[in-house]
């Protein structure tokens, strides 16, 4: 095990290991989302400045902040959804169950074509031809380059004519398939949620809220740089707030 150890050090020191920063800038602009208006709302993000070597401290920068647990790139834990409540908060999910091998779903191409574009077991399957079974503790991540969108929050929450979101999600099936027949700790998405625009239409709605979290697996929101990583091979450290 100290060689493991003493390997990965020495891997990123060299150059030989690369670290990919998934998260996005947290700041004023940062997209958050917006409830139909008769469910409580986040708030944006607000930074306030404390001392500045300043009146205030004539030695030191630093700032309070204010924000909502759900802005930005975050971890969503299974008791954030109803379906999970009396499973793990972020608190109480064991660091080991942080980690894990990532698999990247690349539907890029079918996300510039659809924005409604979902998550289905083909895709994991399809990549389960090329790589092996998906592992054990596995973060999936679906990589669509909707993180590309997110400096501009109208065209990352991509509101349609019909008054609708349409940004891509997992489907049903997916979920069912990564928490059934396979054993993931939970999906990894660019968009601003891990369903889609769309999900509170679908049987049931929200579908990976409600099983992912019912079955106790996690969530990653607004990631991004996910074009960094290989489709296997690389492994995700997920550190909350
Ligand atoms: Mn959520």
């Amino acid at each position: 095990m100290q060689d493991v150890l003493s390997s990965l050090i020495q891997g990123i020191g060299q150059g030989q290991i690369t670290v990919v920063d998934l998260t996005q800038l947290l700041n004023a602009n940062t997209p958050i989302l917006e409830l139909p208006e008769q469910w409580g709302q986040t708030i944006p993000f607000k930074l306030k400045e404390i001392s500045r070597y300043d009146d205030r401290g004539p030695g030191w920068y630093w700032n309070n902040f204010e924000t909502g647990e759900h802005t930005g790139t975050h971890l969503d834990s299974p008791s954030h959804w109803v379906t999970g409540k009396d499973r793990d908060t972020v608190d109480t999910i064991p660091p080991s169950s942080l980690i894990g091998p990532a698999v990247v779903i690349n539907m890029t191409e079918e996300c510039n074509q659809n924005p409604d574009a979902l998550l289905t077991p083909e895709h994991l399957l399809d990549w389960e031809s090329r790589h092996g079974q998906i592992p054990t503790g596995a973060w999936v991540l679906a990589r669509t380059n909707w993180s590309s969108r997110f400096a501009d929050a109208d065209s990352y929450k991509n509101l349609g004519t019909d008054g609708m979101s349409h940004v891509p999600g997992i489907s049903k099936e997916a979920a069912d398939f990564m928490t059934q027949q396979r054993d993931v700790l939970g999906v990894g998405v660019e968009t601003v949620g891990t369903d889609a625009g769309l999900a509170g239409t679908f049987d049931p709605p929200f579908p990976n809220h409600n099983i992912m979290h019912g079955a106790g697996r996690m969530g990653l929101t607004s990631l991004t740089n996910l074009d960094q990583l290989p489709e296997a091979g690389a492994v995700v450290i997920a550190l909350p707030l």
